[in-house]
């Protein structure tokens, strides 16, 4: 048996015709930037997260960066987030011509710790931007203290935890702005790229909805210096199409989630999740030393796996003018070292989670 870590062309088969029929229809109104497709899309999106609005937007990282650009980020301000996410967070601050500083995660949750934040706090943090990494929510509530205390801006990068909530609350409307990936492989993913911004502040999406085309105000006006980041009619379409089925999708993740931590519990470290967290699981990631020899095993074995993520920003070469060095960030270290992506998709079968978890066993069960 061969297990993708992510199997794409079976969450197109799902939904085959309700797609085809979609994209035709895209095509055959000849509207593919902007338009109302995307505005139905936005209005749906925002809805769906319980924020007054969005803004739909070419990918994620735009959403990061216009999100940070909008929230007054510029250069000389220290943005905080965490070097265990996916670069684009941090590339995001730095489009802004701020400095990202790195704190380190509480290691049972693996997001951002908030003790952590307020020891990275000077007189020119001006934002944070914190990762609800794999779905799992940050711990809101003392991140909101903090910023509220010390006059910061949050900024929530949500493009892993679509579905989620803090408390009850849907991820990307406790701050003042949430972030949403679309690429494909995410738990709403287009067929490209594609991204989106929430937020219950109106004069906010306005602008984000200004800058993203031209910064104009009419076809031949611009009352600010924009950039290019629309999201396609087509990807729109496609999307609201996937947001009617996204919370069975979201239901069936967090069904194998639970599998897999009772047929994986004693192997390996299972994801702990904190009662005040939903979580729709967009990875299950185990834990254990023996991750790149699990790997490979694997591997061998037919089953796809992925390390999210090997290489803490604050080690990365691209980042290596801040000045980190390893030993910094201790629990963000680790877990470079330790974790393991599993495959979790809706359309993943019993047989193969099975296959999946007789594989593990095989090397980690007491007979391996
Ligand atoms: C995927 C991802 C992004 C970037 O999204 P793109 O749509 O690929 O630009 C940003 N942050 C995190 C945490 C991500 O996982």
């Amino acid at each position: 048996m061969r297990i993708p870590l992510v199997d794409l062309v079976a969450g197109y088969e799902g939904i085959r015709e309700e797609i085809d029929q979609a994209i035709a229809e895209v095509l055959g109104s000849a509207s593919f930037v902007m338009g109302p497709l995307v505005a139905e899309f936005e209005r749906r999106f925002a809805g769906w997260c319980g924020a007054a609005r969005a803004v739909g937007l070419a990918n994620g990282t735009e959403a990061v960066r216009l999100a940070a650009l909008s929230c007054g980020v510029g250069p000389g301000d220290e943005v905080i987030t965490v070097a265990d996410t996916f670069i684009a967070t941090a590339e995001a601050i730095s489009a802004c011509g701020a400095t990202p500083v790195f704190a380190d995660i509480d290691p049972a949750i693996h997001v951002m710790d908030p003790a952590d934040i307020e020891r990275r706090v000077t007189a020119r943090t001006r934002a944070i931007v914190c990762v609800h990494l794999y779905g799992h929510a940050c711990d809101m509530d003392p991140i909101m203290e903090i910023a509220g205390r010390r006059g910061l801006v949050v900024i929530e990068d949500c493009a892993q935890c679509h579905g989620g909530k803090y408390k009850g609350r849907p991820l990307g409307t406790i701050g003042r702005i949430g972030c949403f990936s679309m690429f494909p492989a995410k738990i709403l993913g287009a067929f490209g790229d594609a991204g989106a911004i929430v937020t219950n502040d109106e004069a906010l999406a306005d602008a984000i909805a200004r800058l993203r085309d031209h910064g104009r105000t009419s076809k031949h006006e611009s009352a600010v210096i924009g950039c290019n980041a629309r999201l396609d009619a087509l990807q729109a379409k496609i999307l609201t199409v996937k947001l009617a089925h996204v919370d069975a999708w979201i239901a069936e993740r967090r069904r194998l989630a639970a599998a897999y931590d009772t047929a994986l519990r004693g192997l390996v470290g299972t994801p702990q999740v904190r009662d005040w967290a939903f979580h729709p699981f967009y990875l299950y990631v185990i834990r254990t030393p023996r991750r790149d020899e699990l790997k490979r095993h694997l591997e061998a074995e037919g089953v796809g796996c992925g390390v999210h993520y090997p290489v803490p920003l604050h080690l990365q070469e691209a980042y290596a003018f801040l000045g980190y060095k390893r030993g910094d960030l201790p629990h963000t270290e680790r877990a470079a070292d330790e974790v393991l992506s599993l495959p979790l998709y809706p359309e993943l079968t019993a047989a193969q989670q099975a296959f999946v978890v007789a594989a593990i066993a095989k090397l980690l069960g007491p007979a391996g």
